[in-house]
């Protein structure tokens, strides 16, 4: 019903749609932005708000998959990207912007050296990469349900259906898509997350064989689940004691979480930060940050990390914007009061209508996680019912409020340009949709 209410909306968007599927594969530029009934094809953005080619206006809650923390069109990012495209986007030489950005994000992540790319996907490969060459070893160790971009080593155990995985405490490797290598696959070993015995175990039983751990520090993939207390120091430690390089990926918690994200946050730092999203303030862009032991072995030839558009002049400038000009402690204190707003609105609508769901949010990011018990981890959220998420998400989308298409995996970014109203668009949505489904 809500899914032919949308499609009566959006006429032009219709068209579009049929039209694309002639020259774009499955019509649209992302797999990820295949879903039902159609997407959002939009004319533009502004703020806290997207438009669609049919002139709908949506608060969006989506934001780019997250990656626009700054909101859209932020005047200081547009004049940083108008000045730069005027004197030219592109020379594969670095920029003096490129060092300013590497000292501010020295700064918030307390890692000295760093190096660019252009995703969140290269992000990660470079420092899969980076920890297999500096221990001339091939194993690394992932967390079972992160996502960490689309390379081999990491297509692992991430959205796959139960009965192949194994038991809980002892989860096989499974490849997650289509085209990566078994040989590869079982390089990959992974472990439930905030279960620190099996990671000790894993660690034990492979002695001299793996390279390093990759691990999302807060796991935001498969809705938002915190680490337990202690867990990532134990894992710091653990990984030391072993000589097991270890990872961030903050590719998502990067920024949203706060100015130095989770390691920032909770004071553990790792060996390697990925990022990438929100640091381009919407172009693309990626980011490695690394201990001088680390990071001297790309310094001394020792892994060659490169890119055509590594260090893009466009990406810096924007970046330096984002970071220098835009993402200061005042932005943070606006994004922790939208944050409580948010969650304080959906507890009480969860509370009144005794909805089966939670709320968990850090930062700019949260969810509602439409589960009657806490998800701990992958195993529990492959069984969550999506069909309350898909329900709600249609629901906001149909009154002007844009979340992303995954409501099981997927959380809601706030940007510095939202305000109280956007919240309050999103709560009385929330509030219609739960009395509708108490009727
Ligand atoms: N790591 C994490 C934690 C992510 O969420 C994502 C993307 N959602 C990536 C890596 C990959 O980033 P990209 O899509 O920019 O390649």
């Amino acid at each position: 019903e809500q899914e032919k209410v949308l499609v009566a909306r959006q006429p032009k968007s219709s068209r579009l749609q049929a039209r694309a599927v002639r020259s774009l594969a499955g019509g649209t530029t992302s797999s990820w932005q295949i879903h039902r009934p159609q997407p959002i094809w939009v004319s533009h953005g502004s703020g806290s708000k997207v438009y669609d080619v049919d002139g709908n206006e949506y608060v969006d809650l989506h934001n780019g998959y997250g990656a626009m923390l700054v909101g859209h069109g932020h005047p200081l990012v547009v004049e940083a990207i108008a000045n730069r495209a005027r004197a030219g986007t592109h020379f594969a030489q670095p920029t003096e912007d490129a060092v300013v950005v590497a000292e501010d994000l020295a700064q918030r992540f307390g890692l000295p050296l760093w190096r660019y790319g252009n995703s969140g996907t290269e992000a990660t490969m470079d420092a899969v990469h980076l920890m297999r060459a500096i221990s001339s070893r091939d194993k690394i160790i992932k967390i079972e349900g992160s996502y960490h971009g689309h390379h081999d080593s990491v297509q692992v155990s991430v959205y796959q259906e139960m009965p192949e995985i194994g038991p809980p405490h002892a989860p096989r490797s499974v490849p997650a898509s289509s085209g990566i290598p078994r040989a590869i696959v079982d390089q990959t070993l992974v472990v439930p997350f905030n279960e620190i015995d099996v990671l000790e175990r894993v660690l034990r039983d492979h002695p001299g064989e793996i390279a390093g751990m990759i691990i999302e520090p807060v796991m935001m993939n498969i809705g938002i689940i915190p680490p337990a207390p202690g867990y990532l120091e134990r894992v710091r430690q653990l990984t030391r004691e072993h000589g097991v390089l270890l990872a961030f990926d903050e590719v998502k918690t990067g920024f949203t979480t706060g100015p130095g994200g989770v390691t920032r946050l909770y004071g553990v730092v790792p060996d390697i930060v990925c990022l990438a999203k929100s640091l381009g303030g919407g172009v693309p862009c990626g980011a490695i940050g690394g201990s001088d032991e680390v990071m001297s072995f790309i310094a001394n030839g020792g892994y060659d990390q490169v890119g055509t558009f590594n260090g893009n002049p466009l990406t810096m400038a924007a970046a330096r914007a984002v970071l220098t000009q835009i993402l200061d402690d005042g932005a943070y204190s606006r994004l922790d009061a939208l944050r409580e707003e948010m969650v304080a609105g959906c507890e009480e609508i969860i509370g009144k209508y005794e909805l089966p769901a939670y709320v968990r949010a850090i930062g700019a990011k949260g969810a509602v996680i439409f589960s009657p018990t806490e998800i701990q981890g992958y195993r529990d959220f492959l069984t969550v019912d999506n069909r309350f998420s898909h329900a709600h998400w249609l629901y906001q989308l149909n009154n002007g409020v844009f979340l992303p298409p995954w409501g099981k995996a997927e959380q809601w970014t706030l940007s510095v340009q939202h305000t109280s109203e956007d919240v309050q668009r999103f709560i009385t949505n929330f509030r219609r949709f739960a009395e509708a489904l108490s009727e």
